[in-house]
């Protein structure tokens, strides 16, 4: 063995130690952290001969990169929709590395990572309300769950034209409708060979980002004979808008179609009383998109696919890995090797299921309520504000908002607030007009952190347009 590295291994406690010490360090001044790294190009290094061992890296990682290692996992980190790490999830990602399983296959192949992963999913969806007649998995990220998804859809589609796509590859009569898909969906559809041109736009409601289930119903009515799938929004980005699945839900009685839900965070509203009804109706679907890395609050990356136990065929079809014999019969015994677009994967569901445990629905109730109530507040606020206004209601978790006057000066009003590191939002555009998005996930947020942000956009504001 290399010395240096058989010395890393005699001093690994000693290693181990350094790193939590300098990692409790980080977590204790999450809240004073800049959201946003000025000066973001980094030093580079020729690749040594001799290493450096881990301590020595660690050195110079502190030195020269760990300073520009930006706050986005604490509590004024409002862009995109950015989860946080619960402690439980810290504590279930270190040893998912430690452990290092290849989580794949079930009983009889060694390890019990997948046995744990279907436990962590019976709880989820304990946690979720939903029954337990649905499958899961993990994948990397909502992008990768949405595609799983839309894959098996896409496979069913073909059933019902005689067709094993997965094996004979794409057919021309099978049409994906959407209303305000996520980016991710279109994504898919390219990776999936749909076409990224090829969601057919259902009219959405007027000044909302949901479909307009009439609108949806005529569309269905033209397109017999083809094979029909369905994304549906569970929580837009934007808006947090939510398609009405009771409804759509309802139109199945005469319409046959493959119902996808991208629940990416919208899903979480569920364990929030006064909100579960915006999911009513969605234990009818065939495929769910569930995030875990954003409202469930553990690293990246983590997702979660659920699809019908009645689709397990349609998904083997789709992932079955088994033109490699020593792998085994893919019918023969469920792996999740054959299960998911991955074959090796590290034990992802580890962060979650102590998160889970350690938390439970009380522990998450409390998160997704204060989220609603941050937004809220925050939403509460910038409507009282002379200088700015909100751009659609705060319906959960997502506040959108922009500029009362001044409306051209938008974009360079949050490239200065987001400078100033003390808060990170993102921009969008709702209905064609430029906005700024914060997004609440974040277990760690506070009212307190919702005055500094006003007290932030203030300044910006008077800065700028008061001297
Ligand atoms: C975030 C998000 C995605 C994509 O998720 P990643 O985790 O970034 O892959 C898809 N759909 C919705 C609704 C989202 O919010």
């Amino acid at each position: 063995m290399d010395l240096i590295l058989g010395n890393d291994l005699k001093k690994i406690d000693l290693i181990l130690d350094e790193v939590k010490i300098r990692m409790v360090q980080f977590l204790e001044k999450l809240d004073t952290l800049p959201t946003h790294a000025q000066d973001q190009s980094i030093p580079t290094f020729p690749l040594p001969n001799t290493g450096l061992g881990s301590l020595g890296s660690l050195e110079l990682f502190q030195e020269h990169f760990q300073k520009l290692i930006v706050g986005s996992a604490g509590p004024r980190y409002w862009g995109f929709v950015t989860g946080g790490t619960t402690p439980a999830s810290i504590v279930g990602d270190w040893l998912t590395t430690v452990f290092d399983q290849n989580t794949q296959s079930l009983k009889g192949s060694g390890d019990i990572s997948a046995e744990i992963e279907l436990e962590t999913i019976k709880l989820l969806l304990e946690l979720l309300n939903l029954p337990p007649e649905f499958n899961g998995g993990f994948v990397t990220g909502a992008t990768m769950s949405n595609f799983t998804g839309l894959a098996v859809a896409r496979q069913w589609a073909g059933a019902q034209l005689g067709k094993d796509i997965a094996r004979d590859g794409m057919t021309g009569d099978v049409v994906v409708l959407g209303g305000s898909a996520h980016s991710s969906v279109i994504k898919c559809l390219s990776m999936l060979g749909f076409g990224s041109s090829n969601l057919l736009n259902i009219r959405t409601i007027t000044n909302r980002e949901a479909i307009d289930v009439t609108a949806l119903e005529e569309t269905l009515n033209g397109l017999s004979g083809k094979s029909v799938i369905l994304n549906c929004s569970a929580g837009t980005v934007n808006t947090v808008d939510f398609d009405d699945i009771q409804a759509i839900v309802k139109l199945r009685e005469k319409h046959k179609f493959w119902l996808h839900i991208d629940a990416a965070f919208g899903g979480f509203a569920t364990c929030a009383n006064a909100y579960r009804h915006l999911l009513t109706g969605w234990e009818h679907a065939d495929s769910i998109t569930i995030d875990c890395h954003k409202w469930l609050n553990v690293p990246y990356d983590s997702a979660v696919i659920l699809t019908r136990k009645e689709h397990k065929h349609l998904q083997i079809q789709c992932f079955q890995n088994s033109n490699a014999a020593y792998l085994g019969d893919s019918n023969d015994r469920f792996s999740y090797l054959n299960f998911l677009p991955e074959n090796s994967r590290r034990f992802r569901a580890l962060p979650v299921w102590f998160s889970l445990m350690a938390y439970g629905k009380a522990g998450f109730r409390s998160i997704v309520e204060n989220s609603i109530h941050c937004a809220q507040t925050f939403g509460n606020l910038i409507e009282a504000s002379g200088e700015f206004e909100l751009m659609a209601p705060v319906r959960l978790n997502v506040v959108c908002f922009g500029l009362k006057g001044n409306k051209e000066s938008t974009a360079d009003f949050l490239y200065k607030l987001n400078a100033r590191g003390s808060v990170f939002m993102t921009p969008t555009v709702l209905y064609g007009k430029q906005c700024i998005r914060a997004a609440f996930v974040n277990f760690r947020t506070s009212p307190q952190d919702i005055e500094i942000a006003m007290t932030e956009l203030n300044q910006v504001y008077s800065q700028m347009f008061q001297n």
